[in-house]
């Protein structure tokens, strides 16, 4: 297994509700290290470019009123197969589907607010954290 970085977004409903510890403590114990973190607020071309991919989908335009909706705290996270370890602790997109134990079984309020984003792919998350961080924006 290769070193990865992966991007995580504590969502607008993850920060309302003070769960922003509470994402970073799970991913660093499992042995996932912080690299970069930004709290700030996403304008709509930021949101809508983040999830471009879902731009033709008819939840869009909820999705990119959601993730305005408040601050997120944005990190890159380092450690082995980041990406896909990222995404175990996270669980499924829609909290009824996913495993118990799962940051989003745990504290998603729906499928929309999911309380946590993660890249799924290393190419994925190679273009996220080229987006949200410069280079001299990340440690180590
Ligand atoms: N989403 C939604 N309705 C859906 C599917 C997805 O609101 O039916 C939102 C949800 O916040 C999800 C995001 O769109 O996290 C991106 O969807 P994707 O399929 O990429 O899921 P993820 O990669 O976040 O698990
Ligand atoms: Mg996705």
């Amino acid at each position: 297994m290769a070193t990865e970085r992966t991007l995580v977004l504590v969502k607008p409903d993850g920060v309302r509700r003070g769960l922003a510890g509470e994402v970073i403590r799970r991913l660093e114990d499992k042995g996932l290290a912080l690299v970069a973190m930004e709290l700030r607020t996403l304008d709509r071309a930021t949101a809508e470019e983040h999830y471009a991919e879902h731009r033709e989908r008819p939840f869009f335009g909820e999705l990119v009123s959601f993730m305005m909706s408040g601050p997120v705290v944005v990190q890159v996270l380092e450690g082995e197969d980041a990406v896909k370890r990222n995404r175990d602790i996270m669980g499924a997109t829609n909290p009824a589907n996913a495993e118990a134990g799962t940051i989003r079984k745990l504290f998603a309020e729906s499928i929309e607010a999911n309380t946590v984003h993660g890249s799924d792919s290393e190419e994925n998350a190679a273009i996220e954290i080229a987006f949200f961080f410069k280079p001299e924006e990340i440690v180590g």
